[in-house]
């Protein structure tokens, strides 16, 4: 099959997936035969269940046709070095309309910063209003707290990638200030372009930073983050190290937090094969009266 046909099938079979659409027209074989790295859109592509395994095979015809949104469709190239790769994307993402809303209220779309060839990755939720006007993944204060955190893992900025789920400021109702969580459609109208971004660096570990970037990354949870944290996830077989936002230590600077989430930073340590020194082990522990 033409490979070029071919990728835009995985894309829309991936597509109807995501909203709902469980009995594709494929045939079996053909989907097997889809490699999931030209399906950035959908954690993964499975093979669709044949009628024979549905047990309510007519209710599900009955259903109503559900909406299909848009989403990023970014072209998928597999030639050049990653910072070329990266570079294209880059350049095909910064003009984005996908989110019509986001794109009339962004002053930048934010890409992503780094090194393409990191082995740690950080995922966020959005950025906030400082990202929005530097065009760079957190710079304000949870950023300033991410590059402590780093900085007790003996790592810079310059040698990690981080990105974020949306790629656009989430708009704010007018007079307003702050910033507010992505929505679902938001997340999955943008999650092509942080695939492919996952896709090209081929990162060994990545750190999910709060809530949104778990939802983003993985869909909606049973599970909190507090109950994630602690635990190891799988992107089509990265391992994925979620914990808390930046923002929650901000709020809540309770030393006993902050030890949760190092503790997750030094498991992330441990699967890069970095040296822990007794000093880093002891980080954030209560001290002995
Ligand atoms: N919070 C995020 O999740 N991402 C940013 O880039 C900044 C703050």
């Amino acid at each position: 099959m033409n490979p070029e046909l071919r990728d835009q099938a995985a894309r829309y079979v991936d597509l109807l997936r995501r909203h709902g659409q469980r009995d594709t027209w494929l045939p079996t074989g053909l989907v097997r035969r889809l490699p999931s790295s030209t399906a950035p859109n959908s954690p993964s592509l499975s093979t669709p269940r044949t009628s024979s395994t549905f047990s309510s095979h007519r209710k599900e015809d009955s259903a109503p046709t559900p909406k299909v949104r848009p989403v990023a469709t970014p072209a998928t190239s597999t030639s050049g070095t990653k910072a070329e790769r990266l570079s294209t994307l880059r350049t095909q993402t910064l003009t984005c309309q996908i989110c019509p809303h986001l794109a009339k209220t962004r002053t930048q779309v934010v890409f992503g910063v780094g090194d393409p060839e990191a082995r740690l990755m950080f995922v966020g939720e959005a950025p906030g209003a400082d990202e929005d006007e530097q065009g760079e993944p957190f710079v304000g204060r949870a950023g300033n707290l991410l590059t402590k955190m780093l900085t007790a893992m003996e790592l810079t900025r310059e040698q990690i990638y981080i990105a974020n789920v949306l790629k656009c400021r989430p708009d704010m109702p007018a007079n307003t200030s702050g910033n507010r969580k992505p929505t679902r459609h938001e997340m999955e109208a943008c999650l092509p372009y942080l695939r492919q971004q996952i896709s090209i660096i081929a990162p060994v570990v990545i750190v999910a930073l709060g809530a949104s970037a778990v939802e983003g990354l993985f869909g909606p949870q049973k599970n909190t983050i507090s109950r994630l944290r602690g635990t190891w996830m799988e992107l089509d077989g990265v391992p994925v190290r979620p914990t808390f936002h930046p923002s929650y230590l901000l709020h809540n600077q309770d030393l006993a937090l902050k030890r949760l989430v190092w503790d997750d930073l030094l498991a992330v340590m441990e699967r890069l094969g970095l040296p822990i020194s007794k000093k880093q082990q002891g980080f954030f522990l209560p001290t002995k009266a």
